[in-house]
């Protein structure tokens, strides 16, 4: 049987299919082809920048949903399916929302796929599809059968830094958060001897760890960690605040080849991160001490704000803007709050009737990248909108980018550092700036599969049309 796997687009940009510069492996398909019997064939499109190819012989089209990528998955699954294509749908979007995905495919994933996908796949060879197929639910399973397939990605063009995953879930459950009301505070480790095989196999020098904050378990990240020495290789990964309370375990992080993390500020109003149920950022009477220990690492530093929680004013977003500007963060991400469907953010936004955009903004015909879903508490929705893009734009000046270059602590303590610092700062500022209005969905507008009409920083070669596969 011969699958087709599809990483979908957001969407159009000045009426054009986003090119997104700062694309990443879509690690998703390297999990699931690793899981695949190897009779089975496979090709990976990633409609970020490749045509999709309608008329393709295929079997099976497996699309990953998230939010907002969720309308441009049901044009693709509509179009595969007109033609009489079988279509499974999983991912976050899919788990959080069944019945809309149900309504574009021919079966339907909920919750992670690895119990039922070798299932899903025997049922699809002999024409028996079933229409849901209940994957662990809540967090629950074992991990120890992941076998990253990475040779999925040969030949197409991702930032060079090679993603993978230890762990699963997360130990807390924020009000607003998929993940943490997907996996329901549990948290589970893949084993460390599987990964860092993998890893060496693989030969990456730089990797970046999706887990969503990888060190929720501390023994076993630390013995992740432990191991990880012997490889030589450069990470960065995602945590919580709590890795800059323990010194030596700080360390053990720098000499396993930590280079830098994102780390999730979110707020600096403590009714805010209680309302969020943010439980593992508060109790710090002040971020200054963990933030000044985290520069002193040497540390890169990519700090994320959630704005528009509801002590937040335009006032406090811009002073959280300067707060973080007066840390030279290496990257800073000010991100919009939005109502998830199937998070208790989004019930308690409709039971106060303050959702817009009829409750479900992801299909909106109106909605654009940037603005919010619901109605704040302090402002209107377009002065949040515009309070967090202007917090974007200060952050992102070219003198703002130079001046927090020089921080000898961090970005100036080595070649690498400074380097990295000024290779995706711009690169992350154009993308930021150029996304925002996006329009989600192509609505009829489908990538030209003519590889010359790419834009030239492309090059031909990164998208053959697909008769040249
Ligand atoms: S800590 Fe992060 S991943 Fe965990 S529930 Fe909160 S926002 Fe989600």
């Amino acid at each position: 049987m011969k699958i087709t796997g599809i990483k979908p687009n957001m969407g159009l940009v000045a009426d054009k299919p986003y090119y997104d510069r700062g694309r990443m492996e879509p690690l998703t398909f390297a999990v699931l082809k690793g899981l695949t019997p190897p009779e089975h064939e496979w090709v990976l499109y990633d409609d970020r920048f490749e045509a999709i190819p309608y008329d393709e012989a295929t079997d099976l089209v497996t699309i990953n949903t998230e939010i907002y990528t969720a309308r441009r998955a049901y044009e693709i699954a509509d179009r595969f399916r007109a033609r009489g294509v079988k279509v499974a749908l999983g991912g976050f979007h899919t788990t959080m929302i069944p019945e809309e995905s149900r309504a574009h495919a021919d079966a339907i994933v909920i919750g992670d796929a690895e119990p039922v996908w070798a299932q899903l796949l025997d049922d699809a060879t002999h024409n028996r599809l079933q229409s849901t197929y209940q994957g662990c639910a809540g967090g629950t399973g074992s991990l120890d059968d992941i076998r990253t397939d990475w040779s999925i990605f040969a030949g197409k063009s991702y930032l060079p830094v090679r993603l993978t995953q230890f762990s699963r879930g997360c130990i807390n459950q924020c009000e607003y958060c998929a993940t943490g009301n997907i996996y329901r505070k549990s948290h589970r480790c893949r084993p460390v001897s599987q990964v860092i095989r993998e890893l060496a196999h693989n030969g990456a020098k730089l990797v970046f760890f999706v887990d969503d904050n990888i060190v929720a378990d501390k023994p076993q990240a630390t013995q992740l960690f432990q191991a990880l020495k012997a490889l030589n290789i450069r990470w960065f990964g995602q945590a919580d605040l709590s890795f800059a309370t323990d010194p030596a375990f700080m360390d053990l992080m720098l000499e396993s080849g930590c280079v830098g993390l994102v780390v999730g500020f979110e707020s600096l109003d403590q009714g805010n991160l209680s309302q969020m149920k943010k439980n593992c950022n508060l109790g710090f009477e002040s971020y200054d001490p963990l933030v000044k220990r985290i520069r002193q690492s040497g540390l890169l530093t990519w700090a994320a704000f959630l704005l528009g929680y509801d002590n937040d004013t335009p006032e406090t977003i811009m002073a959280t803007c300067d707060w973080a500007l007066s840390k030279k963060f290496a990257f800073a991400a000010f991100n919009i709050l939005m109502p998830y469907p199937g998070t208790p953010f989004y019930d308690r936004m409709r039971q106060e009737d303050r959702l817009l955009y009829n409750g479900r903004w992801w299909l909106h015909d109106d909605y654009r990248f940037g603005m919010t879903g619901f109605q704040p508490r302090h402002c209107s929705a377009d002065e949040l909108a515009q309070a967090c893009l202007d917090a974007r734009l200060r952050h992102n000046t070219i003198p703002q980018i130079f001046r927090r270059s020089l921080d000898r602590k961090t970005h100036l303590r080595s070649f690498w550092s400074l380097a990295t610092y000024f290779a995706y700062n711009p690169l992350f500022r154009d993308e930021l700036l150029k996304k925002h209005g996006m329009k989600l969905g192509y609505r009829g507008q489908e990538r030209p599969v003519n590889a010359s009409a790419l834009p030239a920083y492309l090059g031909n070669a990164s998208n053959p049309s697909p008769s040249s596969k």
